[in-house]
């Protein structure tokens, strides 16, 4: 096959490509990244239809500017990246700088008999270290949902990256013909590896555009949007998982219910704003005093539950103990309300439930009613105290004594 017959059908591929970016750009503006690959493929087909077509144009001029496009396709796929990666530097500095020594090198390759083994190194150079550059940036991509799309774009950079450096070598070694008329496999060749390059790419954007599509909506579904904590679902579902698990092995696990004593009070003195303050606040103070395992959700209003899996009964106990102490050592004035005239500050507590896994018997609603059960013996026996569902009947019976 003619070097020029594959790039005329990379440069129409390409072009089909760009409406199709546009089409599915246009449909869904929220969808990132397709913007920057549309114009690299804009470009890359500007780049392949030129050079299919040099007979017109004469060689110096049109070398020029395919170099030029070529290496600029490559350096927009880098950005059509930093912008799905969500990284900071949206400017590509290290693809700017090889634009500018892109144009300088031809400059003074201009000059030389050889000019197009030079060239073909130079752009074999400057788009190596570019992909590189690119293949570093998904090689840092560790969210979840991402990571497979960013590999698979990693290994295909890094596999381009090879080809350039191969294509070096046998340019040195063995050159090019000079005149563009006769066959040259090498040409063809790497006419294919680019065209292939850049579809793989675009594949590798789409992949990674869907799922992080993906991943944004599971954490929309499974997070609290105020504490940032897991929701009700998403906590069920690990309870759900958890009491599989510990049917599966017999392994132990306890939940810790948490609600706010006389939350209402704050929000009527300080305002709704403080009380959002206030249990952000005490979720990032829970989650800091659990384990990395334990899952801390919020349950409801002011109340928060943690699973705490492989903790038995006494270890649940001494969790408890350090959550409620921790809530306790908060006062309002780490939330900063500089509200003068205010001398009696409102301390926050709690008061929490505690019940452990008791065997295959147990469901999701029975161990969530001794836990809510043991909560409200703690309510009952005076807050700012915590009952476990092993003595919960008894302080229950106690705290019911002393109100009659
Ligand atoms: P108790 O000690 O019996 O638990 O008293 P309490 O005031 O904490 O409980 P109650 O159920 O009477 O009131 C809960 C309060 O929590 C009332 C509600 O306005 C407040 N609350 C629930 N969710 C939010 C929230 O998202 N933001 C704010 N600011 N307040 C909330
Ligand atoms: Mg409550
Ligand atoms: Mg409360």
């Amino acid at each position: 096959m003619e070097t020029h017959v594959v790039l005329t059908v990379g440069a129409i591929l390409l072009c089909g490509g760009v409406l199709g970016l546009l089409v599915v750009r246009l449909s869904n503006p929220f969808l990132r990244g397709l913007t920057w690959l549309g114009a690299a493929y804009a470009v890359g087909a500007a780049g392949a239809g030129i050079l299919s077509l040099r007979s017109k144009f004469g060689g110096v001029y049109t070398l020029m500017f395919t170099q030029v496009f070529f290496l600029l396709a490559f350096v927009l796929l880098h950005v059509c990246f930093v912008e799905l990666l969500e990284r900071r530097a949206q400017l590509p500095r290290l693809g700017l700088g090889l634009l500018v020594v892109q144009v300088l090198a031809f400059g003074v390759f201009f000059r030389q008999v050889y000019v197009w083994n030079l060239c073909l190194i130079c752009l074999g150079v400057l788009v190596t270290l570019q992909a590189l550059q690119s293949a570093a940036l998904l090689w840092r991509e560790g969210r979840g949902g991402l990571a497979a799309p960013a590999r698979s774009s990693m290994v295909l950079l890094i596999l381009f990256a090879g080809y350039n450096v191969f294509r070096i070598i046998v340019v040195l070694c063995v050159g090019v013909p000079l005149d563009y008329r006769q066959p040259s496999p090498l040409e063809t060749l790497t006419a294919i590896v680019f065209l292939g390059t850049s579809l793989g790419l675009g594949f590798g954007v789409f992949w990674m555009t869907s799922a992080e599509i993906r991943v944004t909506l599971e954490k929309l579904a499974n997070t609290d949007p105020l504490t940032k904590v897991a929701n009700r679902r998403c906590f069920e579902t690990w309870c759900e998982r958890e009491l599989e698990r510990s049917a599966r092995t017999g392994d132990k696990f306890s939940l810790i219910l948490l609600d706010l004593d006389h939350f209402k009070l704050i929000n009527d003195r300080y305002g709704h704003a403080t009380g959002d303050a206030a249990l952000c606040l005490v979720a990032s103070r829970l989650q800091h005093n659990l384990r990395a395992i334990d899952l801390l959700g919020r349950w409801g209003g002011e109340e928060f539950v943690a699973l705490l899996p492989g903790a038995d009964q006494d270890a649940a106990q001494q969790v408890a103990q350090r959550l409620r102490t921790c809530v306790e050592l908060l006062s309002m004035s780490s939330l900063r309300i500089s509200r003068s005239g205010l001398t009696d500050e409102l301390r926050l507590t709690v008061s929490v439930g505690v019940t452990t896994y008791r065997g295959t018997n147990d469901t999701l609603t029975s161990l969530f009613s001794r836990c809510d059960r043991a909560l409200y013996a703690a309510k009952a026996s005076g807050r700012n105290r915590i009952v476990s569902s092993s003595t919960e009947s008894r302080s229950f019976t106690e705290s019911l004594r002393s109100l009659s």
